[in-house]
């Protein structure tokens, strides 16, 4: 049995890492995924054909997360191409790490534009849709950081968190329409993102993870998967951490 056979699904930032791994997972479920991507787009062009040869419908737009009136735009784009819109997950995320001694107000609101604001701006601009459906299940990335905190990420800390305090009011103004909202905390996973650190911050990090190793994006998918299936409809204002044990 496919878990999202007939869905429509929308993915921000599926380019690569995470949101890649979720659109592939996805389809192979039997989903119709729509994605976003901003500056990868060979790759983001790419991922069209990767996606249809599961024998589903796929689009890929370019469009900037961090932009309330693109979100319109892109979410307007996405029910008049596929119909309807049942799963939206909301992964487009930066890092500008710096010391917050050092961490200018331009990295400050650049981090917080592309991950928090990003999510308040398309299901604002989805809401509507979703309640005229009754249905639909929202799933925002935040991080595990964004529960414990991080030296060096106090930006990017605070929008994760941020996104933990949104998702939980969305399940609570929206729940009674049907519609659920998770956040999926993952801990350290091997993606571009994290391939920009040195060996030594790499190695810190498995060494202080119980499991002892990083996660892969396809694991970060899999309960993104669940989330957006009929196998958690009673599943709403949770945050499913995806960490190999590293917060308890
Ligand atoms: P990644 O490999 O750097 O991929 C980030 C994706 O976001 C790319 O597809 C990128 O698209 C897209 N993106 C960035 N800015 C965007 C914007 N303004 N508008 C639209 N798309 C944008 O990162 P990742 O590791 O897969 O991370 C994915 C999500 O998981 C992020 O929210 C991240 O914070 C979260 N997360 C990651 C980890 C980890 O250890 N990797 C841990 C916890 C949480 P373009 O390249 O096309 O611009």
């Amino acid at each position: 049995m496919k878990l999202l056979e007939g869905k429509n699904a929308l993915i921000t930032g599926a380019s690569k890492g995470i949101g890649r791994a979720i659109a592939l997972k996805y389809a192979e479920q039997g989903a119709n995924v729509a994605f976003t991507y901003l500056s990868s787009v060979e790759k983001g062009e790419a991922l069209v054909k990767e996606l249809e040869a599961f024998g589903v419908k796929a689009k890929g737009f370019r469009s900037d997360a961090s932009d309330f009136s693109a979100a319109e735009e892109l979410i307007n784009g996405v029910v008049s191409e596929f119909g309807s819109l049942n799963i939206l997950v909301n992964n487009a995320g930066i890092t500008q790490d710096t010391l917050l001694m050092r961490m200018s107000e331009e990295q400050w609101d650049k981090v917080i534009n592309v991950n928090l604001k990003s999510c308040f701006n398309t299901v604002k601009a989805a809401t509507r849709t979703l309640m005229k459906q009754k249905a639909g299940s929202i799933i925002n990335i935040s991080s595990v950081v964004g529960v414990r905190g991080n030296a060096g990420q106090a930006n990017y800390s605070a929008s994760k968190a941020g996104i933990i305090g949104f998702t939980k009011s969305v399940a609570l103004e929206l729940g009674s329409r049907g519609i659920r909202s998770n956040a999926v905390a993952p801990g350290f996973i091997e993606t571009e993102m994290t391939e920009v650190l040195d060996e030594k911050t790499v190695q810190g990090w498995r060494d202080s993870i119980p499991m002892k190793r990083g996660g892969k994006p396809e694991e970060v998918a899999d309960c993104c998967v669940f989330l957006g299936s009929d196998q958690s409809t009673y599943i709403s204002g949770q945050v499913i951490n995806v960490c190999g044990a590293m917060l308890t």
